[in-house]
């Protein structure tokens, strides 16, 4: 099977997670997803295939030579986005003439270079994209397809030496569940790539240091016509703490390097009102001293109105640089086999985290590498066919390369 349609197959597959469900996976669409490729990895004559309970999915090619080498892995992950439907994902190729691409004709869907300038790059070539009313999905299907094309190609070609590879496809990433339940020592590898990335050339092994919180103020219900000096309203306390957050550090105010605290949500009442953020940065120190001002104006609040205010705060993933540079042989294996395949790298830190960030905490040292989609998570999604193409032999020239370093 081509790779293109084999991402055509995949994407047909509603796998959209949930934040709700608390099972895992948080769909049963993800496990039969599992289950179908769990039936063409055999086909392909993997090894060591296993699904376990939770939908991890991995599988072996076994090396085909006796030289020591490190084992490596290639992950990608199952669901699609909460955020935007992935049932009944009709894609369609085209190729790009330049202008606007009609998605939706009755409603009026257009993707446009105007909206999105990075359609230029990718003129005169075929790409993917949905038809207005769902994501395409390409994120990650696309890593999974070029992971089991890549495979495929190898088990074809034993002409090409390669130590032992693993594949892992995980339930729930985009829910932050990703690592929760991955076996990193039945996993067995050295190191090993998340094929997760957007745009062709995407190598990142910097991510976001990372933490929610939760603000709960508590406010004194009195009728309203008989308040005065009593009524403490738990609606105004939040906004009013909403107010003293650097208005600059916000995601609609920062790019590169610059960390933000994200109200992600509220909701209020007289009696009782609640702030939801997420904190990002990527320098530790930046992370520590913004969860530090949050608590410093709990305190404050609390002064104002003693026993009001009650704050929640939970650490959820940590920059994976600290992790990665000590071993940064395996940032340069990536970058080498995409020059080889007449891909530029483009290495930049990622705003946001990765299944990789987790998992090279949990012992398993792993950068993010480009599947070739963009504008993720939403119906503006499409593919370019070539960049799918490369993120394949950028897989093949990474286990290829591997063997020959002595
Ligand atoms: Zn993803």
């Amino acid at each position: 099977m081509e790779l293109t349609d084999r991402f055509l197959k995949y994407v047909t597959f509603d796998t959209q997670s949930s934040e709700t469900t608390g099972t895992t996976p948080s769909t049963p669409g993800q496990r039969v997803f599992a289950e179908a490729l769990v039936k063409e990895l055999e086909e392909i004559g993997l090894e060591d295939i296993t699904l376990d309970d939770n939908s991890y999915l991995m599988a072996t090619l076994p090396a085909n030579t006796d030289k020591p080498l490190p084992a490596i892995g290639f992950i990608a992950h199952l669901d699609t986005s909460p955020d935007m439907s992935g049932k009944d994902v009709t894609p369609r190729i085209i190729t790009y003439k330049g202008g606007d691409i009609v998605l939706c004709a009755e409603e009026n869907i257009v993707l446009s270079p105007v909206m999105f300038p990075e359609l230029n790059d990718y003129k005169e070539q075929d790409i993917i994209v949905t038809n207005g009313k769902t994501l395409l999905g390409a994120d990650d299907k696309a890593g999974v397809a070029a992971i089991i094309s890549a495979a495929k190609y190898l088990k074809e070609h034993p002409e090409i030496k390669h130590g032992k590879i693993r594949i892992g496809f995980t339930p729930d990433e985009e829910i932050g569940a990703g690592a929760d339940y991955f076996d990193v020592e039945k996993f067995g590898c050295e190191f090993a790539y998340t094929i997760d990335g957007g745009q062709v050339g995407e190598l990142e092994y910097e991510n976001f240091n990372a933490a929610g919180a939760k603000v709960t103020f508590k406010g004194l219900n009195v009728h309203p016509g008989y308040a005065k000096d009593k009524m403490l309203n738990a609606s105004l306390l939040a906004m009013e703490f909403a107010s003293w957050l650097p208005a600059g550090q916000r995601p609609e105010h920062t790019a590169g390097y610059e960390g933000f605290y994200h109200l992600t949500g509220m909701a209020g009442t007289v009696e009782e009102a609640t702030l939801s953020y997420i904190i990002r940065d990527h320098n530790r120190m930046l992370f520590e001293e913004k969860k530090e001002a949050l608590r410093k104006l709990v305190e404050k609040m609390n002064e104002m109105h003693p026993g009001s205010t009650v704050l929640e705060l939970r650490d959820q993933y940590y920059n994976m640089r600290e992790i990665v540079e000590p071993k940064k042989y395996i940032v340069d294996l990536a970058f080498k086999a995409m020059m080889a395949v007449g891909v530029t790298p483009l290495v930049k830190p990622i705003r946001g985290g990765t299944d990789g960030a987790r998992l090279s905490f949990m012992g398993l040292p792993c950068p993010n590498i480009f599947a070739g989609g963009l504008n993720f998570h939403g119906r503006y999604e499409f593919l370019p066919v070539k960049s799918l193409e490369k993120s394949m032999e950028t897989i093949i020239k990474i286990a290829e390369l591997s063997a020959l370093k002595d």
